[in-house]
């Protein structure tokens, strides 16, 4: 899932500054897991700015919504009637989710209630971590299910460096050591023979160096004669 976490109040209400009707818009997916965009949130913020624009004096009003996924245009639009004629729509989604609305309402400012960090899962209660840095070439079946590009400090694909003490990163002394990790995962599996796999260069055209991704599914594309049929409306 997607982690992020709130903007500081204090960024948030400049952002909002001079706008008279503002709708704070969260996401039941996975900000909500994460507890930074989800119902709650957004309840909770819409009361924070309410009550920080009648301490000043200010004339705001703040609605709420939150929508099933906000990255998928379908359930965007439903909230039509409420975007129309607000000032400014302030996100609780990842910047995905964000994005989609600004492309679907073009004519309001959308503004980042959240600060949208990686892409990981919750370790504990409140405690998410990181575990995918979309490279676009999956070496999991080589490094026992542990991603050496999202969980190594030197994102090494031929670890470890050296530098770590007692199974700890010598980059954060309170982060495991990724490749102490793979290896008893390995060993684990019955193939520690796999740690002296040399993983070869990465190709990053298909990470983020070849630019934005898109990925195509074909089976999942609509024929012209389909489109003009209507169909997936
Ligand atoms: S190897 Fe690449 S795709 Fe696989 S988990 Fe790591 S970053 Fe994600
Ligand atoms: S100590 Fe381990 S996790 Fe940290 S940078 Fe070195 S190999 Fe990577």
């Amino acid at each position: 899932m997607i982690i992020a976490e709130q903007k500081e109040i204090t960024r948030i209400i400049e952002m909002i500054d001079g706008r008279r009707s503002v709708l704070v818009a969260g996401c039941r997916s996975c900000v909500a897991v994460c507890q930074a965009g989800g119902e709650r949130e957004v309840a909770a913020l819409a009361e924070a700015l309410r009550l920080h624009a009648a301490a000043g004096g200010l004339e705001r009003s703040v609605e709420t919504v939150t929508v099933e996924r906000q990255c998928e245009k379908e359930w965007v639009q439903e909230i039509a009637h409420l975007v129309e004629g607000k000032d400014a729509v302030l996100s609780l989604a990842c910047g995905v989710g964000a994005q989609v609305m600004q492309a679907l309402y073009p004519e309001v400012q959308v503004l980042p209630g959240l600060n949208t960090s990686n892409m990981g899962a919750p370790v504990e209660q409140g405690v998410y971590e990181e575990r995918c840095g979309g490279c676009g070439d999956c070496v999991l079946h080589l490094t026992g299910g542990i991603c050496p590009v999202a969980r190594c400090s030197k994102s090494l694909l031929n670890g470890p460096c050296g530098g770590s003490q007692n199974g700890l990163c010598e980059i954060d002394p309170e982060t495991p050591c990724a490749w102490e990790l793979i290896y008893r995962s390995l060993v684990r599996l019955g193939h520690p023979e796999l740690i002296e796999v040399n993983i070869p260069p990465k190709d990053w055209m298909p990470s983020r160096h070849g630019g934005p991704r898109r990925i195509v599914r074909k089976s999942a594309v609509l024929s012209d004669e389909e489109r003009d049929r209507g169909v997936g409306l």
